[in-house]
Formats: structure tokens, sequence, C-alpha cells
């Protein structure tokens, strides 16, 4: 179907765009905002605030207060079950409108949101608010005198990080087992689908989560999202872009009050600048020779606490000592005491700072959990190891095949490769967007295939009937139109489709190629689009070989009507999920994840659980065996 020229009006009101830190919804703090757009046209639907590194660290302070004196860990399971549960049901209250934000920020069909995904967000909290309170650790036999038991603990604060293809789900897939766990988190959502996650967390609180364990971020991934992948010291670190001149580093620490009271900037201070180096890399202060050798140099004014710079340039030590009153020169009442060091990354670690008065625990983020490209996730890892090794899980891209047996269903087939395939509009990380098809029934297929991708109704996604909506935005419709030419380009056969729909927003047609072969980059490459690649093969043995040869393995599917092919291919196959005569079958307790570069761990399921807790054994000798 064409594209209706007038889109429809949306059936709901855009009421959130500020950052949710603790419970409120506050502007960032520089104040910036960015506009956020409707894909069926490209024009800006609403300002959102950008979350940079300091309102991660608003974020990240607020969901560590709640979780160190919150009453988040310390409810019973019980009463965070039935908090879950309450905010699953609010969700399902107001599903109409959030299904229609969805749809209005990234193009999905509505009826796809309101009947399915928001149903799945629902079944998805009601599940974790099942987990919540059965929970528990075992006890554990060993070789001696003692009593052996685990506890199963929250970690802390978990950083998460999402994409745009299925923002509400995916804010399920990692909020839901982290809460029902007893951790407090912050969440960036996507720049491009701000809107949903800030509507749901308010309804969550709503329902009575308390403010500070669940903080969403909006904002950019250089910007937002590094930040909290390299997160040090979730109440210290200051970043902007792994790079802040110390002078600012200082400032801020003195802004705090973790050094000092109503301490200024001494104006003598070391010229300190920092060079933005690639790679997170080195920060490189610059300043006199005298004083980087010198760790006792004074470099504040009377009645300032001193702040000494020394050492190394890329651990430059942070030491603190009182000054003699008004003497001159500067003296100090003691040998300036090492505080911390400046970290590479530009995180300062400080073990010993003090907190209101008081000693202060180094609280790490612990633990972070990532959906999106494997380029990005590449980097995200390498933040966290870079910073303080928080474990991280990672779903990332996929190139799945789908391999139908001459002796499947070939209706059936058709549909489902189709669908999965298509499905959100091709931006599926695990689309079976290899369609290994056998050449005995490789010509039938194709022609059924292709009947059906001409078949698909594209248009507005608001109107009824509707199978596709536009792409999330000018650049991913840019790059599946360039994977477009390359298939052309590289003589895969352009059986239908391949091209824009439509003179406005991002609509792509539904574009089959056939006589597509292994090494074509629409046959290796993660496209993300409305674009099924068909390939022919003779032999089990070989098709086997060929579906793993991919740097991916999130996600396959058979098709076979024998179950001994089904269950040879199946175990044979290094991916995640293997769906045999079904596809994008998801389910709460399904758990979901990728083998290679598809990923690290699991999410769903009881596999999730164990991201977000920690084991603890405590070992009690028995004195009385
Ligand atoms: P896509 O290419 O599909 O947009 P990305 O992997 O770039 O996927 O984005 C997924 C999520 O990762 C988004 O929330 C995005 O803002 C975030 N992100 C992007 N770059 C970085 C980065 N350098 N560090 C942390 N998060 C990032």
């Amino acid at each position: 179907a064409a594209v209706a020229e007038e889109p429809i009006t949306p059936p709901v009101q855009i009421e959130h765009t500020q950052l949710l830190i603790n419970g409120q919804f506050v502007d960032s703090a520089s104040g910036k905002t960015f506009p956020t757009y409707d894909p069926r046209t490209g024009e800006v639907i609403a300002q959102v605030a950008e979350g940079h590194a300091e309102d991660i660290n608003r974020a990240v302070s607020a969901a560590r207060k709640a979780f160190d004196e919150g009453p988040w860990p310390k409810m019973t399971a019980y009463e965070r079950s039935r908090i879950l549960l309450r905010c699953a049901d609010l969700v399902e209250k107001h599903s109409d409108e959030i299904a229609a934000l969805e749809t209005w920020n990234n193009g999905k069909p509505y009826e796809q949101a309101a009947t399915a995904e928001l149903p799945m967000l629902v079944r998805l909290f009601h599940y974790y608010a099942g987990w919540a309170d059965k929970i528990h650790g075992l006890t554990c036999p060993a070789d001696g005198p003692y009593h052996v038991q685990t506890l199963h603990e929250p970690i802390g604060v978990a950083g998460q990080i999402i994409p745009w293809n299925f923002p509400l789900l995916m804010f399920a897939w990692k909020v839901g087992p982290a809460l029902a766990c007893g951790n407090t988190i912050v969440l960036k959502t996507a720049e491009q689908t701000p809107l949903t996650a800030l509507y749901v967390a308010k309804l969550f609180h709503e329902a009575g989560l308390p403010p500070g364990v669940l903080n969403i971020v909006s904002g950019f991934g250089p910007t937002a999202g590094a930040a909290l992948a390299s997160h040090m010291d979730v109440d210290k670190t200051r970043h902007d872009k792994q790079c802040f001149p110390l002078r600012h580093k200082i400032q801020d620490l003195i802004d705090d009050k973790i050094i000092g009271k109503q301490a200024v900037v001494p104006p003598n201070m070391p010229n300190v600048t920092s060079n933005s180096l690639p790679n997170h890399g080195v920060i490189n202060f610059l300043y006199e020779e005298e004083e980087i050798s010198n760790p006792g140099a004074l470099i504040g004014p009377p009645e300032t606490v001193v702040i000494c710079i020394a050492g190394d340039p890329c651990r430059s030590t942070i030491a603190m000592a009182d000054l003699v009153p008004n003497s001159s020169p500067r003296r100090a009442t003691r040998t300036p005491r090492p505080i911390g060091t400046i970290h590479p990354l530009g995180a300062i670690y400080c073990p010993e700072m003090p907190r209101s008065n008081s000693q202060v625990a180094v609280t790490f983020p612990v633990v972070l959990a990532f959906t999106g490209s494997t380029d990005t996730g590449k980097i995200v890892l390498e933040l966290a190891a870079k910073s303080n090794l928080k474990p991280v899980t990672l779903e990332l891209g996929g190139k799945s095949p789908f391999i139908i047996c001459e002796d499947a269903d070939i209706d059936n087939a058709v549909e489902l490769a189709h669908f999965a395939l298509f499905f959100n509009q091709g931006q599926c990380c695990c689309a079976g967007s290899r369609t290994f098809v056998h050449e005995r029934i490789y010509d039938e297929f194709l022609e059924k295939a292709k009947a059906r991708a001409m078949k698909r109704v594209v248009g507005d996604p608001f109107k009824k009937g509707v199978e596709q909506g536009p792409q999330i935005d000018s650049e991913q419709f840019e790059k599946v139109l360039r994977y477009i030419r390359s298939g052309i380009e590289s003589n895969a056969t352009l059986e239908c489709g391949g091209g824009r729909l439509g003179s406005k927003g991002f609509y792509i047609q539904p574009t089959v190629f056939s006589n597509v072969q292994d090494d074509m980059l629409i046959a290796q490459d993660e496209i993300f689009g409305p674009v099924q690649s068909i390939l022919k093969f003779n032999d089990i043995g070989d098709v086997i070989k060929r579906a793993n040869t991919t740097r991916y393995g999130l996600a396959a599917g058979v098709f076979t009507s024998n179950v001994d092919t089904a269950n040879t291919i199946s175990r044979a196959l290094k991916a995640g999920t293997v769906w045999v005569n079904c596809f994008d079958v998801f389910d709460a307790a399904i758990p979901f994840g990728g083998y290679k570069m598809s990923g690290i761990g699991r999410e769903k399921g009881i596999y999730s659980l164990n991201n977000y807790l920690q084991v603890k054994a405590v070992v009690t000798p028995l004195k009385n065996p």
C-alpha cells in the first residue's frame, strides 16, 4: 500500500521529556536538549533533556543512595514483588497511550506495539515480580567440619544502555531482572527513542517504586552512554568524553564539598589542561616541573585545603593537607597525605576521601548491561574494563540463518521466513537475514516469498492493517539503501522492491534478493532493514557450515518435517537461540543472547538473574560436627 500523504494524528500527548533522577523529572545539568523525531515525516516532535556525564553522575549517586540507604534492597522480596506487580498493572492500564507513544517515536505499527509488545512488557514484569521472592542461595557440602551457605545478593547499581528498535521491550529485559534481584538502576535510552521509558518509569513511581531505584537518562552514546560504561566511582567520577581538565575535576570535588569547607579554587593553581587523546587515552597534565616532582607543593591560598598534584602524568596523585593559617610562605600543618589517584580514564579514584565528614566507601557501578551494535559493544566492554572491571552483558548484532529443508511445509516456511526478516521493519538483531533454501524447493519458495513481500502492507504505522512502518531515522534509512545498492552491484538478483517508498519519512519498499552468495556484503553484514536475502543449498552438512560461517551467532531458524534433521541442525548451529518450525518466539522465560560476536550472557528467563546477583559463600566451622 502507498504511504498516506498526511500522517495520522497520534492518539497521545508527549508529557515527559526531562531526565528522571531520584524520582523527579529534572533538566540536564547543562540545560541542553536534543530533538526527537517522528520517523513517518522526519519532523521534530519534542525537545528532550540531553544527559551528559554530569547527569550520569547525578543519576548514579541517586541509585547508589537508594541502594545503600534507601528502602529497596532492604525491603522484603515479597514487598518488592508486590511493587513490580503494581508497576505491571499500571502499565497494562495505560497500554494504549504507551503503545501510541512507542509508534510515534519509533515508527513501528501501532497494532504490533499494542497487541504484542505492550502485553509482553506487562508479562515480563509479572514474570520478574514472580522471581523476586524466589531468589535464594544453597547450602554446600564441604570436606571438613564446616557449615557452608551461599547468599545471593543484589550487586548494587546497574548501568543499562538500550537501543531504539524495541525501546520498551529492551527496557523490560533490562529493568525487570535487575529490580527483581534488588538492584538499583541508571538506564540510558537510545537517542532516537527517549519517550516511552520516561513514561513507563513515571508510572513505576506512581506504583510505589521508591525514588532513586530507577533513573532514566536520555542522551547520546559517546557522551552519556560512555560516561555510564566508564563510570569509575559512582560518587566521584567526572568525565567529559573521558577527558576533563584537572582543574574542573578539583573544582567538582570542591563543589561537592568533598574537599574542605568553603574552599575556593586556588588562583595560583598550576595551569592544568588535558590533551584529548584518542581511544579514551591517558590524560596528560601540563604544569610546571617542580610541582610535578614535589608532592608537597602547596597550591592554595590560606585557609583552604591543599590539593597537591604529583606523580607521573597518567597516574597523578591527589594529596591533601591543612594549611597553617596566614603562613607566608604557605606551610602545611602536616605533610600532604595522598588521598587518591587520577585514573588514566579521567576518573578520580579516592578510596579515602571523606564524605559527609565520615569515611567514604568506594562504590563502583557494579554491572553493566548493553544492547546495541557489535562495534559499540566492543567500546562499552573496553570502557568497562578500563574503568573498574564492571561485569558486562552484551546483546549485539546478528546475521541469523533461516534454513528451509526440502521436506519443509513450504507455505508455512515462506510466511515465517518473511516474518523473520521483515518484522519490525527488519530492525531486529535476530532477523532471519540469510534465508537458505534447499535447491529442490528453491524456485517455488522464491516465487512465493517474492509474492508475499510484494503484498506486504507498508504505510502509516497508525493505520489499521499496516505491517510495516518507516525505518527509525535518516541514518538507518540511508544505510539500508546503501546495502540494497551493494546487493545490486554484487549481482544478486533484485526480485522486488529496492528503493524508497513515498517522498516523506523513512519508508523503504520490502526488498527481496535471490541468487545471494555467501561472500556478498548483503550476506555478511547486518542490514537492519526490510531486505531479504535468499541463498540456495543442496546438502545439510554444507548448509550447517555455511550458516556457521559468520562472526555472529545470535539466532537461527530450521524448517523441516523430520525431527532427526531438526535435531542435527539445531545442535550443530552456533547460535544462542534455534527456532525449529517457528521464529521470533519470545517469552519471558526463554533466555536470549548470542554466541561469538553476538554478545556475552543471556537475558530473560532464570538466566538473566545471574547478571544481577552476587554470590557470597559464608563458611562457618562446626564446633560439634
Ligand atoms: P545502533 O547503531 O543500532 O544505533 P548503537 O550500538 O550505536 O546501535 O546504539 C545502542 C545504544 O548504545 C544507544 O543507546 C546508544 O546511544 C549507545 N551508544 C552508542 N555509542 C556508545 C558509546 N560509545 N558508549 C556507550 N554507549 C553508546
